[in-house]
């Protein structure tokens, strides 16, 4: 008798982006007339860039010819793609990281879930409330919790509140976790953490022998100077914490798959008889045993990314969905609401009034200004009476929306 992973029992229904996307269809169905705005899921809207294209379509004529075609690459990317990851993403903001640092995958997504693979069961993970689903989802997979109790939190999860009053970075959670998640800029907050918040957090993992397992998928949003876009920018992070980036949201990779992750050398966990081991060799093998390597054309056209051309073009491309953000914010504090992030990120996190329902407020937004974006509470218990509007869209929506969303009742 074949039995399951009995823990994918204990996942909770009803996904947020599937209920979301009934809801939609149900509206559209029975008001086929009007014209639905969406600004919900966080998924680019622009094309690739021409230098990122060019690139990509160079790979594949290689691969079309006998001289040039390749097999399998290495596992944890071509040399190229991680030489130019070190350089321009570390090496040239003064970061220390080398390209044998660099594992290159098919994304942020399945790095901050395989990532557990290496890490023992008895580790307790404290995870941000709200958070990105991925990081709740993947640890109860892994059977590293108990069930999902009545207010959405999962037995043994750390939850770490992140709100106005602690200016969206949780404060160090009652119990001391051995994994913490940290997503900064924020999904779905996007608020964004200071140099000396940071730090707190470097010191604290520091101090407990602790792991922070930092996801800066947004990291190219950043517009302040002094908001870090790296976890190692705090002195001490290489000993305590892992960093997942990708192309996804910074160059319109979604579609097309390439991410990285940072694995330093000087990175240890513990045996459990309190022997010290370097992290790197373990993450090595689980890639190399589970993981077979992104597409050659894809890593070429992730290496243009940083040519003189594609850092120009990305950099007008994220400018581009800044200025919707801004757009968004401004729009929404102009009507007497709430709103955070959506400076250094493309999120915009809106408190709803007079304390009405996440789920409420997307009806309201839904059926009277045909606007759809995403349910805070959707994202953890903490993100309840909070909305999220993405700026991944394009600009002429994005104030139509805000219009409609103004002159509701
Ligand atoms: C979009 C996103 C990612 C990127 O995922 P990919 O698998 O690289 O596309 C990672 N983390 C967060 C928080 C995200 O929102």
């Amino acid at each position: 008798m074949a039995l399951i992973n009995e823990n994918y029992l204990k996942l909770q229904a009803g996904y947020l982006f599937p209920e979301i996307g009934r809801r939609v269809s149900e509206f559209m169905a029975a008001n086929p007339d009007k014209e639905v705005i969406k600004m919900g899921i966080g998924d680019v809207t622009k094309p690739l860039s021409p230098a990122i294209i060019k690139a990509f379509h160079a790979g594949v004529e290689e691969m079309a010819n006998s001289e040039t075609f390749r097999g399998y690459g290495p596992e944890q990317g071509y040399g190229f793609l991680r030489e130019a990851i070190a350089e321009n993403a570390y090496q040239k903001n003064g970061i220390e990281i080398s390209a044998d640092e660099i594992f290159v995958s098919d994304g942020s997504k399945s790095d901050t879930g395989n990532i557990q693979d290496i890490f023992g069961n008895d580790n307790k993970i404290a995870i941000c409330d709200p958070s990105y689903p991925v990081y709740v989802d993947t640890t109860v997979m892994a059977g590293k919790t108990g069930d999902c109790k009545a207010n959405g939190h999962y037995d043994g999860i750390v939850y770490m509140p992140c709100t106005v009053e602690n200016n969206f970075v949780p404060d160090f959670p009652d119990q001391v976790p051995d994994l913490i998640f940290l997503c900064y800029p924020n999904n779905p907050t996007g608020t964004v953490a200071t140099k000396a918040e940071l730090k707190k957090w470097v010191d604290y993992a520091l101090e407990h022998k602790s792991i922070i397992l930092f996801d800066a998928a947004y990291e190219a949003f950043i517009t302040d100077d002094d908001i870090p876009h790296s976890i190692y920018e705090i002195e001490g992070a290489k000993k305590v914490a892992i960093e997942f980036r990708s192309f996804s949201k910074t160059a319109g990779f979604t579609g097309t798959r390439c991410a990285y992750t940072v694995v330093p050398n000087e990175l240890e966990a513990f045996g459990t008889d309190g022997k010290a081991y370097p992290v790197k060799p373990l993450w090595n093998r689980r890639q190399s045993t589970k993981f077979n390597g992104v597409s050659y054309p894809v890593q070429k056209a992730a290496a243009a990314t940083f040519s003189e051309e594609g850092k120009k073009e990305v950099a007008e491309t994220i400018a581009y969905y800044l200025g919707n953000a801004k757009i968004m914010r401004e729009s929404m504090r102009e009507i007497g609401y709430e709103v955070y992030g959506g400076e250094n990120s493309p999120y915009v996190w809106v408190k709803t009034k007079d304390g009405m329902s996440s789920w409420d407020f997307f009806d309201k937004v839904l059926n009277e200004a045909n606007v759809v974006g995403t349910p805070g509470s959707g994202f953890g218990p903490a993100g309840e009476g909070y909305f999220r509007f993405s700026a991944f869209a394009d600009r002429e929506n994005v104030i139509e929306a805000m219009e409609r969303i103004k002159n509701l009742k």
